[in-house]
């Protein structure tokens, strides 16, 4: 599949759009999902264009999963999460709905994502409360 330039999360790379940001490093962007399943759910993405996992490189692998402990640990410290669920869909038919490469890092347990993804708009205010206590213990 081609990349498709025009995806939110590519408009959220070049800044065309607003996110509720947590990290940034050379290779990687970490934001508060707009539509989470848990309090704190976030979501770590590659710069590099890449639609799934199939055509990201190793490097940018690596630099997410570095990305994903960081924001996991804060979240853990931040909300006291006591679990992390990792969730990383690939391609329409696995239910990826924005086609740019990204891992869903939920704080809580499988148990609590009865509801389903991207569904519910979760209010901008408390998504900056949970954001801020994340990124603090990101600084810690
Ligand atoms: P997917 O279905 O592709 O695995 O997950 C896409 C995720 O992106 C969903 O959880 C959805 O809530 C989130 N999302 C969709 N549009 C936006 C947006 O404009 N901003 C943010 N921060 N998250 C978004």
């Amino acid at each position: 599949m081609s990349y498709d330039q025009n995806n939110i999360f590519a408009k959220i790379l070049r800044g065309e759009i607003p996110c509720i940001k947590l990290y940034e490093d050379a290779h990687t962007l970490a934001f508060m999902d707009i539509m989470p399943q848990t309090q704190g759910h976030a979501l770590v993405i590659p710069k590099q264009a890449a639609t799934t996992l199939f055509e990201l490189s190793d490097e940018a692998a690596t630099a997410c999963m570095r990305t994903v402990r960081k924001i996991g640990e804060a979240q853990k410290k931040g909300l006291g999460a006591q679990g992390v669920v990792l969730m990383q869909l690939n391609g329409e038919a696995a239910g990826q709905t924005v086609p740019h490469f990204h891992i869903h890092v939920i704080p809580g347990s499988i148990a609590d994502l009865r509801r389903p993804h991207a569904t519910h708009m979760a209010d901008q205010a408390q998504l900056k409360v949970l954001a801020d206590r994340i990124v603090d213990a990101l600084a810690d």
